[in-house]
């Protein structure tokens, strides 16, 4: 679970070094089929890598750059109600 809006480009998988298939800012690997994040802060718009990325202790990634975990609103809506189906 991540709170970056839009996404970045295509990577290569870190385990075997394949192609990933772009789902959104989801990337799975074509050869091994790990998984991973890659988008941009909703602030300071860095370039976040899941992989590269440290999590807060509610599950969202903390940017290296701003240190911003998910957008206000985002927190919000959450806090209110569940199951906004943010994977
Ligand atoms: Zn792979
Ligand atoms: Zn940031």
């Amino acid at each position: 679970m991540c709170a970056w809006v839009d996404n970045a480009g295509d990577d290569v998988c870190r385990e075997c070094g394949g192609d990933a298939a772009q789902e959104g800012p989801d990337r799975v690997c074509t050869s091994c089929y790990a998984e991973w994040y890659i988008s941009y802060c909703w602030r300071c718009k860095a370039h976040i890598d899941e992989r590269d990325t440290t999590r807060a202790a509610d599950g969202w990634c903390i940017c290296r750059r701003c240190g911003a975990s998910a957008p206000p609103e985002l927190i919000a809506e959450q806090e209110g109600e569940h199951g906004g189906g943010w994977a």
